[in-house]
């Protein structure tokens, strides 16, 4: 397998019939390995020649093995197909404002190694550097997980992946960022770089076990701020300039509060953790000095007040759920989506929250179907961030170097 630190994400051209049955396959062997060919090809509900053709194609190219033989009853018993994935590991790292995360899987976005974190830095030399230094200690102390394939990494802004360069993440004050190039030359690994919610909807796109993904969906990320991906034919939608599904800076009220982007009244600024716990205080806590208090609490804790009783802080939490639908009643109403997956934080409390939730999206999706999208939350446990930068090193080297 080629590794190059500059090979682009081509996921905006990968469409052609032979790419996404190639890929289906490989997804369905990943997620149901070790497999036979006849179960790869009923599961696929197509005729067995065509798979053994895709099949040994992909054993060709090192994509899939073949494994121990399996049980049959008679006749020739079938050997099993699987992807290795042993010996091989993926770096995911999520840069959020307050803090960075990071997590070791395997080629298949299998976590190997508990998440560890370090406070990130605003400079962002400094950053790369603090980074960096992360990255190679986790390298050496886990080096019974076996070489690393390459760096995700997921930013909560604008990206232009395949520069590996920040274009803007309003929480974080960057602008145009070389991010990619710097980790990749001191690291001397690949690494690919994304927007939290693209990423997500990547993850989401790849994860699905029986290959039957939703072509058209949304991924929405609450946290520090709020990121959207948005998948259109299977596809991940970028725009030309990088900023498609960018909802989290529609205004909701352009007499809102003030948001990261400088603009007043975002979604975001309605429905992020901090817009959230503003809430729960009764003050911005963007402006400063924030007290000790405010700057200690997190949606966590807001969310253990909120069970254990405290009205204020069920409240808090309702409001940012009736914004959150409302934000949703748009997104549904331009994208049409056949499913919204949400993540964050917040969905920790989605008993509680569900019903604004619904009742906002109600408010103001256009058709009595478009207020019934259904909604998949992904539990914060399954770190869905981290998962996606995963995926972004993973997903290209199982689509392998001939995808279109
Ligand atoms: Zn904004």
């Amino acid at each position: 397998m080629r590794t190059s630190a500059h090979r682009p994400l081509r996921l905006a051209t990968r469409g052609t019939t032979r790419e996404i049955n190639r890929r289906i396959a490989l997804n369905l062997i990943r997620t149901n390995q070790p497999i036979s060919r006849a179960d790869l090809a009923r599961m696929m509900g197509t005729r067995r020649g065509a798979v053994t053709l895709l099949v040994t194609e992909l054993i060709g190219e090192g994509l899939v093995f073949e494994g121990a033989t399996g049980e049959a009853k008679r006749g020739r018993k079938p050997t099993f197909l699987y992807i290795d994935s042993r010996k091989r590991c993926v770096v995911a790292v999520d840069i959020r404002p307050t803090r960075t995360f990071i997590m070791v899987t395997d080629l298949v976005g299998k976590q190997l190694a508990s998440v560890t974190s370090f406070p990130t830095e605003r400079a962002p030399r400094k950053f790369i550097a603090a980074l960096v230094k992360r990255i190679s200690g986790m390298l050496v102390e886990h080096k019974d997980l076996g070489r690393c394939q390459g760096v995700g990494v997921v930013v909560p802004g604008m990206v232009e992946s395949t520069a590996g360069r920040v274009l803007l993440a309003p929480n974080l004050g960057w602008v145009d960022v070389d991010l990619r190039d710097p980790i990749a030359a001191a690291l001397k690994l690949p690494v690919q770089i994304e927007n939290s919610g693209k990423a997500c909807a990547l993850a989401q796109l790849w994860a699905t076990r029986d290959g039957k993904t939703p072509s058209n969906f949304v991924y929405i990320t609450v946290s520090d701020g709020l990121g959207v991906g948005v998948v259109l034919g299977g596809e991940i939608v970028r725009g030309q300039h990088n900023i498609a599904g960018e909802f989290g800076h529609v205004p909701l009220n352009i007499d809102g509060p003030r948001c990261g982007c400088g603009a007043s009244g975002c979604w975001e600024a309605y429905v992020s953790n901090l817009a959230t716990l503003s809430r729960y205080f009764g003050r911005d806590l963007r402006e400063r000095p924030v007290a000790a208090e405010a700057a200690a609490l997190t949606v966590d804790d807001l969310i253990a007040r909120a069970r254990g009783g405290d009205a204020k802080a069920l409240a808090a939490l309702l409001s940012t759920a009736r914004y959150l639908g409302l934000g949703l009643g748009s997104v549904v109403n331009a994208i049409d989506p056949s499913h919204v997956y949400i993540g964050g934080e917040i969905i920790a409390a989605w008993d509680l929250i569900e019903p604004s939730v619904r009742a906002g999206l109600a408010e103001r999706a256009l058709t009595a179907s478009a207020r019934m999208t259904p909604i998949v939350t992904v539990p914060p446990e399954q770190y869905p961030r981290l998962r996606g930068a995963a995926a972004l090193v993973a997903e290209p080297s199982l689509a392998g170097e001939g995808a279109a």
